[in-house]
């Protein structure tokens, strides 16, 4: 189901476009993470999919809760914002109001009642391990709790959608870790979760989608595993001074179906049908005939060297 969709957005500033043609939906309780270069239009991208920012052409549409007919975002956005949470990069609360306070504070801001609000103070308030630190001063708190007291102030309204722009960015890595791991459980409590981040290897860990954007437009989205399609491996390396009895290999490839075997000083390159059923197959083979196999190399790409590839414009 759909909470958002862009389609066919274009954001320029002072009429040059930051992002270009963009189609894209969210779907309710997906974890999607926006990635890209500095200064390639994530906090751009975050800011048309809140509202806060008009596109210049196209339009946002979010689709209504009861009728979940598509609706333009920004002229409703005093029906949606309730829905919404977003966490800016840097810190939001307020450093001289305790952890509490500050909760109440930003419940207030969207209307709660008051027993609504100091029920979902409470929750949150364990579910993010503050609760022994509800009465200390934001400013006193250690910044991995400060980042949890932010998340936790855009959460305090039970938004359906949460965004959040770079929310690791400035931890060390044990603490990104245990951001990302509380989004992950908030994710999995229901909330959609959107993020713009660079933090590749964690990006990896946690999102069920990814959109990569670079020189203005998203260049690719979907699942990783749709992410990583195009650049699986289609072949693989066997290095032929450490096979025992290549005769025997050689004979048990060309049985296999492959499209290719390209010999080369020392090695076979194998280009097969299906990379992992062959590599089964060769296995197979490996065992019985008692060969000895040292050297294969058959790694995928991680996101990082997606990116890289994506980034440096080889495509
Ligand atoms: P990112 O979050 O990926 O670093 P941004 O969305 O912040 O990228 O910015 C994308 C581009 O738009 C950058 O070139 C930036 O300089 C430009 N930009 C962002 N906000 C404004 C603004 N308010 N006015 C003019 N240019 C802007
Ligand atoms: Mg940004």
């Amino acid at each position: 189901m759909k909470l958002i969709e862009l389609k066919e957005v274009t954001r320029e500033y002072n009429k040059v476009p930051v992002l270009q043609d963009v189609n894209m939906a969210i779907e309710e309780g997906e974890l999607l993470s926006i990635i890209g270069p500095s200064g390639s239009g994530k906090t751009t991208l975050l800011n048309l999919i809140s509202g806060f920012l008009e596109p210049t052409k196209g339009q946002v549409l979010y689709y209504s809760k009861i009728t979940q007919k598509p609706e333009d975002l920004t002229r409703n956005l005093h029906r949606v914002k309730n829905r919404l949470g977003f966490t800016p990069q840097h810190n939001s609360f307020y450093p001289k109001l305790t952890v509490k306070e500050n909760l109440l504070h930003f419940g207030d801001l969207h209307g709660l009642k008051r027993e609504t609000l100091i029920a979902n103070v409470k929750s949150l308030l364990q579910f993010t391990k503050l609760f022994d630190h509800g009465d200390k001063l934001a400013e006193d708190l250690s910044g991995g709790m400060q980042r949890r007291l932010d998340i936790s102030c855009s959460l305090v309204h039970k938004p359906k959608l949460l965004l959040l722009d770079e929310p690791t960015a400035e931890l060390d890595p044990k603490l990104q870790a245990e951001i990302l791991q509380l989004l992950q459980e908030v994710n999995k409590q229901g909330v959609t979760i959107v993020i713009a981040s660079n933090q590749l290897d964690i990006v990896e860990k946690v999102s069920t989608k990814v959109a990569l954007i670079h020189r203005s437009r998203v260049r690719m989205q979907g699942s990783l595993e749709e992410i990583r399609k195009p650049f699986l491996r289609d072949h693989f390396t066997i290095n032929l001074h450490h096979i025992s009895n290549r005769i025997a290999l050689l004979e048990a490839l060309k049985k296999m179906p492959v499209s290719r075997i390209v010999e080369e000083e020392g090695k076979v390159v194998v280009y097969p049908h299906n990379v992992e059923q062959t590599l089964q197959h060769i296995l197979a083979v490996i065992k019985q005939e008692n060969l000895y196999l040292h050297d294969v190399d058959l790694r995928q790409p991680t996101l990082q060297e997606i990116f890289e590839k994506v980034t440096s414009d080889q495509l």
